[in-house]
C-alpha cells in the first residue's frame, strides 16, 4: 500500500496557441469525445488506484489541455466519480480552466464537488501579444473570468502569466502584473516563453526575426516581472511559481520532490518508486487521443537507479527548498553531498545548504540549466568510475 498523488489530462482544446507543445487537439464543448474521455479516466484511476494498493491521494489535479471545456455537467461525474476512491479526500484538488471556456455553472460544479483550487491561464491582457500567439479568448473575458473565479473561489486560485512574448515590453508586462494583482489571487506562475521547435511560434519566429523580444530583453522581462510579485509579496519557491503566506501548489511540489504519482488521459504519465531499491517503473499513455479512449495500453519503461537520481536532482534544484534529502539518502543508499560533492563545491556560492537543505539560492535558480549540466557530468563520471572497480 502507498500514496500517490493523480493526475488527469483533459486533451482538448478550444483551438490551438502558437507556442504550445502540450498534448491537446481542437474540439468544441458537444463533441461525443469528452463523454468518452470522462468514463475512460474514471475506469482507468479507479483500476489503477486498486490495483496499485493506493490508500492516501495527497492532492489531484486535473490540467490539460482545457478541463473546462469539459462544462458543469461531466466535470460534476467526473469529481463524484473520483470521490469514490478515497475516504479521506485530497488536501488539494486543483482544476484547470481557460476564460473562453468558462461558465459559472462549471465553476460551481468544482466548488460542490470538493474543488479547493482553480488555476487559470491567462497569459496576457495585452491584446496584441495574445494575437500573436493565436490565444483563444480574448483580454476582456479573461477580466470577467478572473471576477467570476473571486466570487465562487474567493482568492483559493492561481492565474498564469507568460514572459518573453511579442510585443511585450516592460512597461506592458508590468501592466498586466498590476491588473492581475488586484484580483488577488493566492498564487501566479511566471513563465518565461520557450520557444519549442515545430509550433507554428517558432516557425512564425524564423521568418520574422523581430517578432519576439531579443534574448536580453526576454531575460530582463522575466527578472522585471519577477521582482515586481515578491515586491507585491509573492514568494518565488520555484522556477516560474510564486505564492502568498506560503499557499504553495502542493500538487507541482509533488513532482519536484518525486513523489508517486498517477496520471491519465494521453501523453500523462505515472512513476511509482521503490524506496528501497532507488528505481522504480513508469507508464505513458500515448500522444494520441483516439488511442487513450479505444483503451490501448500505456507505455511501459523501467527507471533504474542513475536515470532517477538524476530525475530527482533535475526536478528537485526547481524548488526554492531543494530535493528531499531524507528520501534522497533513503532511496539512493548515501547522502545528497556524498554523491554530488564536487558540483556542490563549485557552487557553493549560488546554493543554500543545512543540514536539511541543500537548494539553489534564487540568483542560482537563473543559471539551473548549467548547474544541472555539471552535476549530470559528475554522476556520470561516477558511475563510470564505480564500473571501472
Ligand atoms: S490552452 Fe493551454 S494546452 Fe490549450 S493550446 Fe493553449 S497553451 Fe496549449
Amino acid at each position: 500500500m502507498c500514496s500517490a498523488s493523480l493526475y488527469l489530462h483533459i486533451p482538448f482544446c478550444a483551438s490551438k496557441c502558437a507556442y504550445c507543445d502540450f498534448y491537446s487537439v481542437p474540439c468544441r464543448r458537444d463533441d461525443p469525445r469528452l463523454d468518452v474521455l470522462v468514463e475512460r479516466l474514471l475506469d482507468d484511476a479507479g483500476r489503477w488506484v486498486h490495483d496499485f494498493g493506493i490508500n492516501r491521494i495527497p492532492t489531484l489535479y486535473i490540467g490539460g489541455g482545457t478541463p473546462s471545456l469539459l462544462g458543469a455537467a461531466r466535470i460534476a461525474r467526473l469529481l463524484t466519480g473520483l470521490g469514490r476512491l478515497w475516504q479521506e479526500a485530497p488536501d488539494e484538488l486543483t482544476v484547470e480552466l481557460n476564460p473562453e471556456s468558462l461558465d459559472e455553472a462549471f465553476l460551481m460544479a468544482c466548488r460542490n464537488n470538493g474543488v479547493t483550487r482553480i488555476s487559470v491561464g491567462v497569459q496576457s491582457f495585452h491584446e496584441p501579444s495574445r494575437a500573436a500567439i493565436h490565444r483563444a479568448g480574448s483580454a476582456a473575458l479573461a477580466l470577467e473570468c478572473l471576477d467570476l473565479i473571486r466570487r465562487v473561489f474567493g482568492t483559493a486560485f492561481s492565474a498564469d502569466l507568460i514572459t518573453g512574448l511579442p510585443f511585450q515590453d516592460k512597461a506592458i508586462l508590468l501592466k498586466d502584473i498590476k491588473t492581475l494583482l488586484a484580483y488577488d489571487p493566492t498564487h501566479i506562475s511566471l513563465y518565461a516563453l520557450t520557444l519549442e521547435p515545430d509550433t507554428p511560434l517558432a516557425l512564425m519566429a524564423r521568418q520574422d526575426k523581430r517578432l519576439l523580444p531579443a534574448p536580453d530583453l526576454a531575460d530582463a522581462l522575466y527578472l522585471a516581472g519577477r521582482d515586481a510579485l515578491e515586491q507585491a509579496g509573492y514568494s518565488q519557491y520555484e522556477v516560474s511559481n510564486f505564492a502568498l503566506d506560503k499557499k504553495r501548489g502542493a500538487h507541482n511540489i509533488r513532482y519536484w520532490r518525486m513523489g508517486n504519482w498517477l496520471g491519465f488521459g494521453p501523453a500523462a504519465s505515472s512513476t511509482i518508486i521503490d524506496d528501497d531499491s532507488g528505481t522504480g517503473i513508469r507508464y505513458t499513455w500515448e500522444r494520441n487521443v483516439d488511442a487513450y479512449l479505444a483503451g490501448r495500453a500505456p507505455h511501459v519503461e523501467q527507471l533504474d537507479q542513475l536515470t532517477l537520481m538524476k530525475e530527482t536532482l533535475l526536478m528537485g534544484f526547481r524548488y526554492i527548498d531543494g530535493p528531499d534529502l531524507a528520501l534522497f539518502q533513503k532511496r539512493f543508499g548515501k547522502p545528497l553531498t556524498a554523491s554530488i560533492p564536487r558540483s556542490l563545491a563549485a557552487w557553493q556560492s549560488l546554493l543554500v545548504s543545512s543540514p536539511s537543505r541543500c537548494a539553489l539560492s534564487k540568483d542560482g535558480l537563473l543559471l539551473l540549466d548549467r548547474f544541472l549540466l555539471d552535476i549530470f557530468a559528475e554522476l556520470d563520471i561516477n558511475t563510470l568510475d564505480t564500473i571501472r572497480v
